[in-house]
């Protein structure tokens, strides 16, 4: 059987992470890839913090973690604080990993919501070991701590600088074999059912594939400038459409979480590397033009700025087939929902698991391969939906009314699925059974909570537990953390000792 033949259009952080996945799970099938990126055109060049799932995809390449991370100046994320979102002043955090753990069966949030109604719990993240360790700057991985030692539930992820993800990827995938082009894309060639056939690159070379891989970033070269496949605008619910990336020096103790802090038309966001600072103004410029944008994220660094600030302009929302004819379109060609939860790189590995799990051949009908399609994007609408729904949640429940971009927020039409699962809550803290989902009940808990949403009552068969055995347990498993996060090292010694970069 002859075996098809990979294109990969894009060297950017979504380009290279495909190469890498699909070098791994062909190897030995002799399926050739080639990757075609122009040194000439930049990547978006963000995109620094992700969410736990990478730490899959890295150990399921067979990378190894702490050098991984010594090489991309890694730090570790064990959530993100949320400052001024619910009002001025006011600050939750949402962490990786469990919220609590049940009591006897029964759902650790409604024995919380109990010991609450009848006395002091203490705060909902008291529980949450990867807010504890967050709050002192500490970092130990959660499953090399002891079973039982209440820290083994939490989970993190990664900051890094996005540009040493791209290098470290690349030598991983060119070793195991992928062909690199430097070259720009002038042309995309498609016959008369509309599938590409050809791309013909600017030194005169022509390249011939089976299936290409659009990764070409916000330009869309071959899904949208080629295929024309259309794009599904998101912005009435998730109305920022521009950042300012500034990155500055990197003073003091390093924080293992990411900071949003929400400003007059958006948000500021800081993620700490090992060398430096990421900073980023994420707004809406209905709200705020891009020189007031510069200038408040300007009065908001720490350390000294290393680079002229500079204007990213996007629009939330994903193409209604990023799969159409012989073309998978990864990363920012297919759709982008804002940084608010890092989700971005998420859906690009999401995207490659869907490919491999669903993946075209040559001996399949364009009618069979069409099937594959449809169901692709069906199973990436679902992703992107339930992420904007999420993202959605953080600003449709402000009380801020200080700006006009927060009256917006407060008063938008929200989707159907998300007014559902905010009623459901609000009636008795009820989330919707989890499935395949990204966001756990635990992620939509916290950022609940941290809102200021409690519903009235809860579960009435916490009632079967006694309230002293409650607030015991209760209490019992707060010191736990309280204590065991003092023998954990500080983030910075962890790295110093285990992942520090050259
Ligand atoms: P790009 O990085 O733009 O790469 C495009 C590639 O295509 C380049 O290599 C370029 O050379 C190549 N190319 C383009 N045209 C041609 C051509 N004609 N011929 C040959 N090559 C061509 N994601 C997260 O997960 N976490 C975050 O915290 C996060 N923050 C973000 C903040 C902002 C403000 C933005 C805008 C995005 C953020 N993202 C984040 C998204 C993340 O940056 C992207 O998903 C990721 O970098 C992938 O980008 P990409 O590879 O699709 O595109």
């Amino acid at each position: 059987m002859t075996q098809p033949h990979w294109v990969i259009v894009g060297g950017g952080t979504a380009g290279w992470i495909a190469a890498s996945a699909l070098t791994h799970q062909f190897n030995g099938t002799g399926i050739r890839i080639t990757l075609i990126e122009s040194s000439n055109i930049s990547t978006v060049g963000v995109g620094e913090a992700v969410i736990p799932p990478f730490m899959t995809f890295i150990r399921n390449l067979g990378i190894n973690e702490q050098e991984f991370i010594a090489k991309v100046s890694g730090t570790f994320k064990l959530g993100i604080e949320f400052r001024d979102w619910s009002k001025l002043g006011e600050h939750y955090f949402h962490p990786f990993g469990s919220l609590g753990r049940s009591l006897n069966g029964n759902d650790f949030y409604h024995c919380w919501l109990k010991a609450s109604h009848e006395g002091d719990a203490g705060d909902l993240l008291d529980y949450s070991p990867a807010k504890i360790m967050a709050a002192q700057h500490r970092f130990f991985p959660p499953f090399k701590m002891p079973a039982q030692s209440g820290f083994e539930t939490a989970n993190y992820a990664l900051h890094f600088d996005a540009g040493l993800v791209a290098k470290e990827l690349r030598h991983y995938a060119e070793a195991k074999g992928v062909n690199r082009i430097d070259a720009q894309v002038a042309q995309v060639i498609t016959d008369s059912t509309g599938k590409i056939t050809e791309l013909l690159l600017d030194n005169g070379q022509r390249v011939n594939a089976d299936f290409f891989i659009d990764c070409t970033g916000f330009r869309g070269l071959l899904i949208d400038q080629a295929l024309a496949s259309p794009f599904q605008d998101w912005s009435e619910y998730l109305p920022c459409n521009s950042a300012i990336a500034l990155q500055s020096e990197h003073t003091g103790s390093t924080p293992p979480y990411t900071t949003a802090s929400a400003r007059e038309a958006g948000w500021i966001w800081r993620i700490p590397l090992q060398h430096r600072m990421g900073n980023g103004y994420v707004y809406c410029d209905r709200f705020c033009d891009d020189d007031e944008a510069i200038a408040t994220l300007q009065t908001q660094l720490i350390g000294k700025p290393l680079h002229d600030p500079r204007v990213i302009k996007f629009t939330t929302g994903m193409r209604r087939a990023s799969w159409k004819k012989n073309c998978i379109a990864l990363g920012l060609s297919g759709g982008f929902l804002e940084p608010l939860e890092s989700t971005a790189i998420h859906l690009v590995t999401r995207g490659v698991q869907f490919l491999l799990e669903l993946l075209p051949d040559l001996t399949l009908s364009d009618e069979q391969c069409e099937s594959l399609a449809a169901e692709y994007n069906r199973r990436l609408l679902q992703d992107y939906e339930e992420i904007r729904d999420f993202l959605i949640l953080h600003y449709c429940l402000t009380e801020r009314d200080d700006t006009e971009f927060w009256q917006y927020c407060r008063s938008m039409q929200l989707p159907d699925s998300l007014q559902a699962r905010i009623a459901l809550f609000k009636a008795r803290g009820q989330l919707p059974p989890e499935k395949d989902e990204l966001f756990k009940k635990d992620n939509w808990l916290a950022v609940l909570h941290g809102m200021g949403i409690a519903p009235t009552s809860y579960h009435p068969f916490t009632n079967q537990l006694p309230s002293h055995q409650l607030q015991n347990a209760l209490q019992a498993a707060r010191q736990q953390l309280q204590t065991g996060v003092q023998s954990i090292p500080t983030h910075d010694d962890f790295i110093a000792q285990f992942c520090k970069s050259p």
